[in-house]
């Protein structure tokens, strides 16, 4: 018998990454701000700015920061609303609390995606930003999305935290809005057990969210754009902004620039393997009568690690015991909404105060069901979960119902 699949280790951190740590650990050069130039975390910057076709990259200590940076760089009134999905993460509401802003949440369909009637309702005009999670890489239409959004001279920050590689209308993930944020925690498509960082074009919110996140006196003079020269419109901002700013200190250590760096060479094998696993899990699960996996948007062409499906037809009662019956199969599945305190269950965020009825959301996290989807598996270990979940939902809807008959 084949054994269950490990689906919770990472892939290992490629060799590559010892001879830097070696170097540091050596040195003790840990900070960012300590080597006159080229520190690893502005290198990591550099190279990550240049892979995304973004001006400018902020490497800070998690993707939470990222947002909250993000939404501080935008100086906004202070609470201002700001327009999240209802189905994301519970650290997305928390960084709008935290730059003081008001979460207001928008409805999510049981394609996972923002409900487009519901956003342009919610897009009133004391909405100051928007922050669209593509949660587990799952993109809303953004056409749809920025068209509102310009018209409305409202900026668009994209938590990308778990979309890395993801493509909509050809173009990557988190270089449509007007800053793209992305995560390095361990469950992230590029690993450094924390960090995270953000993109933007626009020199003025490049420099005021580096001279936020911790870049003290002339420290912003170690940045670097992708070309390596400090530019000009980037220079003159600091210059605006120099002494005028709060410093939050969320900064990142060149050690985890170290660990991320040589990954980035990884990614587009990691965005291949997902997709092509992801695709195939999800050909296995269609065939089941009562587990339906949502297609992408048109434009969307995803970067998936993970497998979000909906329970169809099943009770309660039901879906509790398809998750018993997979787990004694050896899978794990998640049905977000029918966990204790699951973070990504909005009625779990109390501290953000009662929230409208969001029915749509309701109703899918009730049936939407995660399994985790490392894109190092291999066809066997694939057809093991896939198998396991089909047979899962078969003992529940079919052999039940023999009996019963
Ligand atoms: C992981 C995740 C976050 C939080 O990222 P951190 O780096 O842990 O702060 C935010 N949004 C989404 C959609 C995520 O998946």
């Amino acid at each position: 018998m084949t054994l269950a699949p490990n689906v919770y280790d990472a892939e290992p951190i490629p060799d590559a990454a010892r001879a830097e740590i070696d170097r540091m650990l050596a040195s003790g050069d840990l900070f960012r701000y300590t080597a006159p130039e080229d520190a690893p975390v502005a290198l990591l910057e550099a190279e990550f700015a240049e892979m995304m076709g973004a001006k400018y990259a902020l490497a800070v200590a998690s993707c939470s920061a990222a947002l909250f940076l993000s939404l501080k760089a935008l100086d906004l009134p202070r609470d201002a609303k700001v327009l999240i999905p209802a189905f994301t993460f519970a650290a997305v509401p928390s960084a709008v609390v935290h730059a003081d802003c008001q979460p207001v949440l928008v409805d999510v369909g049981d394609n996972y995606r923002v409900d487009m009637e519901d956003f342009a309702t919610k897009l009133t005009k004391d909405v100051g930003a928007v922050i669209i999670s593509h949660m587990r890489g799952h993109t809303s239409d953004m056409d749809a999305i920025m068209d509102l959004c310009t018209k409305a001279g409202v900026p668009v920050i994209e938590d990308a935290a778990h979309s890395l590689g993801t493509l909509w209308n050809g173009q990557k993930i988190g270089t449509i809005g007007k800053i793209g944020c992305f995560s390095f925690q361990s469950y992230k498509m590029l690993n450094a057990g924390e960090g995270g960082i953000m993109i933007t074009n626009d020199a003025d919110l490049a420099a005021r969210a580096v001279i936020m996140s911790g870049a003290y006196e002339h420290n912003w003079k170690k940045h670097k754009t992708p070309h390596g020269e400090n530019s000009s419109d980037l220079a003159d901002a600091f210059a605006r902004w120099q002494n005028k700013l709060p410093l939050y200190n969320t900064r990142l250590s060149n050690l985890s620039a170290a660990v991320i760096r040589p990954q980035l060479a990884e990614l587009e094998r990691r965005v291949t393997d997902g997709l092509k696993n992801h695709d195939y899990v999800a050909d296995k699960l269609n065939q089941s009568s009562w587990i339906d996996v949502p297609p992408p948007l048109a434009p969307e062409t995803r970067a998936p690690d993970s497998i979000q499906f909906n329970l169809v037809g099943m009770s309660d009662e039901q879906t509790r015991a398809f998750q018993d019956s997979a787990k004694t199969r050896g899978v794990s599945v998640q049905v977000f909404g029918m966990s204790t305190d699951n973070a990504r269950a909005f009625w779990n965020w109390e501290f953000i105060g009662e929230q409208g009825p969001l029915p749509r959301t309701r109703d899918m996290l009730a049936r939407a069901c995660d399994t985790r989807l490392p894109v190092r598996l291999q066809k066997p270990e694939l057809d093991f979960i896939a198998d396991a979940l089909v047979a899962a939902a078969a003992d529940v809807m079919e052999r039940k119902a023999e009996t019963a008959a």
